[in-house]
């Protein structure tokens, strides 16, 4: 009798563990089954489809894309766009929908990408007077300055005192400071001054009423400089060039009118 096919039977035939035995498989087998039941073992290991580059158990696989691995996805809390987790906090910190709060106004319902626009347009920014070219010093919120800049006559003196500077940075004489600071003077006291001048020559009434039709002009032309949309140093030298031209040639006109008093006089 042939003894050696039995004793490979009897190797075949002796019970074993799974090869996975120490990942959990408690399954005990024939020897020859073995082969066939490692290649289904639930405990057998397989790459991450997530390509988080660990080795999973089959058996593990779905909890562990759902809640374990780095690579599984997650949703942007701001934009709720589909990332990776473990980029989660860092698109968050950075994420364009993601709400802040404007340094001005404290509004915090201002999303990140929007926030730019908003800090340029916020009622509550920090605005400088359209006249700050010329000297005005004044500051405000976009609504304070629109109030400061439709009291126009805090103004009238802030341009004449632009004008007489900027008469100086031309290098022109002080003679002809002199006779402007006399111009400011005829502006700010032209009704006392003429009353007092047509009490005592007829004449001078009539010069006083150009003077007046002149300081209309002059009036209309800075209501236009009001009127400019934004501060724009260029056209606002033009209108100061056109004021100057104005009040010298009221200053020839007085001085005319106080040449022919003096006449009238004597
Ligand atoms: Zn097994
Ligand atoms: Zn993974
Ligand atoms: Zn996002
Ligand atoms: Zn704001
Ligand atoms: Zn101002």
């Amino acid at each position: 009798m042939d003894d050696s096919g039995n004793h490979a039977e009897l190797i075949l035939d002796q019970e074993v563990y799974c090869s996975h035995k120490s990942r959990g498989c408690r399954k005990v087998m024939a020897l020859s089954e073995l082969d066939t039941h490692v290649k289904a073992c639930m405990y057998s290991l397989v790459p991450c489809p997530l390509k988080c580059g660990q080795a999973i158990t089959i058996k593990s696989l779905p909890q562990h894309m759902a809640s374990l691995c780095r690579r599984r996805i997650a949703l942007c809390q701001y934009c709720e766009e589909e990332i990776a987790w473990e980029t989660k906090e860092e698109h968050e910190n950075s994420c364009p929908k993601r709400p802040v709060s404007c340094m001005y106004c404290h509004k915090h319902t201002i999303i990140q990408k929007e926030l730019k626009f908003h800090l340029d347009n916020c009622p509550l920014k920090p605005t400088n007077c359209r006249l700050r070219p010329l000297g005005c010093k004044y500051m405000g919120n976009q609504l304070e300055v629109d109030e400061h800049e439709s009291i126009w006559s805090t103004h009238m003196d802030i341009i004449l005192k632009y004008i007489l500077q900027n008469n100086n940075i031309n290098g022109q004489q002080d003679k002809s400071k002199n006779r402007m600071a006399d111009v400011v003077q005829i502006v700010k006291n032209l009704n006392s001054e003429n009353s007092e001048l047509t009490d005592r020559v007829n004449e001078l009434c009539e010069r006083v009423e150009s003077l007046e039709a002149t300081n209309k002009t002059l009036t209309e032309q800075l209501t236009k400089l009001e009127t400019i949309e934004k501060a724009d140093i260029a056209s606002m030298r033009t209108l100061i060039e056109v004021l100057r031209t104005e009040l010298e040639n009221r200053n020839t006109k007085k001085l005319m009118a106080n040449r022919s008093c003096l006449t009238t006089a004597t």
